[in-house]
């Protein structure tokens, strides 16, 4: 409670500035994922890994665009990029362009993808990635972990958080079908668990498009597979004839130069990409098998957006990729590191009922004592301090993404003096837990 008065004292602006907007947008935001109990912060402007709020306090941004904001808020080779487009080339042609044509080329490289194509958000991604799959397999069913969010579509909806008394049994979860989803054509599997997935690819294998996962959860803390589970995975699939997608929407460039699943070392048939790929604009992508992809080309399926490809964003992106090189993102997991390490000899010292867990240059603290490897793990964490600990970093100037599920991201101008008042942060609110 002394927490939250602290929080109302210093952030008055932005509420009477959720009071104005939830006028004319509902809440008060323009994404549901912004809006906190009692008000989010607004913010005024951003610059390289610090914010500015409408009360005019000065804040570390380590929620950084959900991870959209990897190379850093107006970083100087985005902004000349998009600027000579702005100025010199042009916006939108609505045909193809050296530009997209060049950054397809980029992304297949970096990303081991046979072919792309780009779309304006990782929503749209995910619905045409889902209908590539059922194009391609001729199957409508689609198979994916509960709790797992995936964005907006109407078709993905289905056991993202749901409360615990409408999960069902742990070991036949119960799918949540929103109104214009059919009946028994989303199946819900827990997340690691093998003998779940076997199970319903052998029961409905025959009418499965596809199996969609995060590869590493990024929207419950961070949930990492277990030892083969990806592996064992992509077999079933081959097994099934089942199209594996691996949404790295989150993942992405943030779990390293060329994404989670080369990181870990297997390929899926399809990936979708957004966020940290476009430096902040409205870029995203899905992408993999030509085998697959050639669905657009025979005219199973098509694919449209006016926006696709634009060159501002393709500006945008190429500046991205040039940034984005290993060694750039090796020094910033260098310093997610340093960090989590901190973090972890505070949990240690003051014997705290947490751990961290890291992935590339994203990072969070997660309030259990034990592992998380599912949604049912994850529910079973202390949200009140997880909720405490958010506060706390946002009464002292650190804002992490609201919300519980998310993680910080390191960006690319993070410095390790940034991270230090994380960790200083850190250590008083276990010092106050230990009082
Ligand atoms: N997939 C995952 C894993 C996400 O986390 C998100 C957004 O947070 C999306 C898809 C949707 O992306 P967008 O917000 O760009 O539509």
């Amino acid at each position: 409670a002394q927490e939250w008065e602290r929080f109302e004292t210093w952030s008055a602006g932005s509420g009477e500035h959720n009071k104005r907007a939830s006028q004319s947008l509902p809440l008060g935001v323009t994404s549901s994922f912004q809006h906190w109990d009692p008000y989010p912060i607004s913010v005024a402007s951003a610059r390289g890994a610090w914010l500015t709020d409408v009360d005019g306090n000065r804040m570390l941004d380590l929620s950084m665009g959900f991870g959209a904001m990897l190379v850093g808020h107006l970083n100087p080779t985005v902004v000349a990029a998009v600027t000579e487009a702005l100025t010199e080339t042009g916006t939108l042609f609505v045909t193809p362009s050296p530009q997209a044509t060049e950054m397809s080329e980029r992304f297949c490289q970096r990303f081991q993808l046979d072919m792309i194509r780009f779309t304006n958000s990782g929503t749209e991604s995910l619905m045409y990635a889902i209908r590539c799959a059922r194009a391609y397999t001729g199957r409508k069913a689609i198979v994916k972990v509960e709790g797992g969010y995936h964005g907006g579509y109407d078709g993905l909806q289905i056991s993202v958080k749901p409360g615990l008394d409408e999960i069902g049994p742990a070991d036949a979860p119960t799918p949540q079908v929103p109104f214009d989803v059919e009946a028994g054509t989303v199946h819900v599997v827990a997340y690691n668990d093998l003998g779940q997935l076997t199970r319903v690819l052998e029961e409905h294998g025959a009418e499965i498009a596809a199996f969609v996962v995060e590869p590493v959860i990024e929207n419950l803390s961070i949930v990492v597979p277990d030892a083969g589970y990806l592996a064992a995975v992509r077999e079933l699939c081959d097994e099934h004839g089942v199209v594996l997608i691996f949404d790295e929407v989150k993942t992405g460039l943030t779990a390293g130069a060329a994404g989670a699943a080369q990181r870990l070392g297997v390929k899926p048939d399809l990936i979708t990409l957004a966020k940290s790929i476009g430096g902040g604009l409205p870029l995203a992508a899905f992408g993999g098998r030509r085998e697959v992809m050639e669905v657009v080309v025979d005219g199973r399926m098509a694919h449209f957006g006016t926006y696709n490809g634009n060159p501002l964003v393709m500006a945008a992106a190429k500046a991205v990729d040039e940034i984005c090189t290993p060694e750039a993102l090796a020094e910033a997991e260098a310093v997610n590191i340093r960090a989590l390490q901190a973090i972890d000899a505070i949990i240690d010292e003051y014997e705290l009922p947490a751990h961290t867990v890291g992935l590339g240059v994203k990072g969070c603290v997660t309030w259990s004592t034990t592992p998380v490897r599912n949604y049912r793990d994850y529910k079973a964490t202390d949200f009140r301090l997880a909720e405490l600990s958010w506060l706390w970093g946002v009464n002292r100037g650190i804002l992490t993404p609201p919300g519980l599920d998310e993680q910080w991201l390191v960006s690319l101008v993070t410095t390790d003096e940034d991270m230090s008042t994380l960790v200083e942060d850190f250590r008083s609110l276990a010092q106050a837990l230990r009082a």
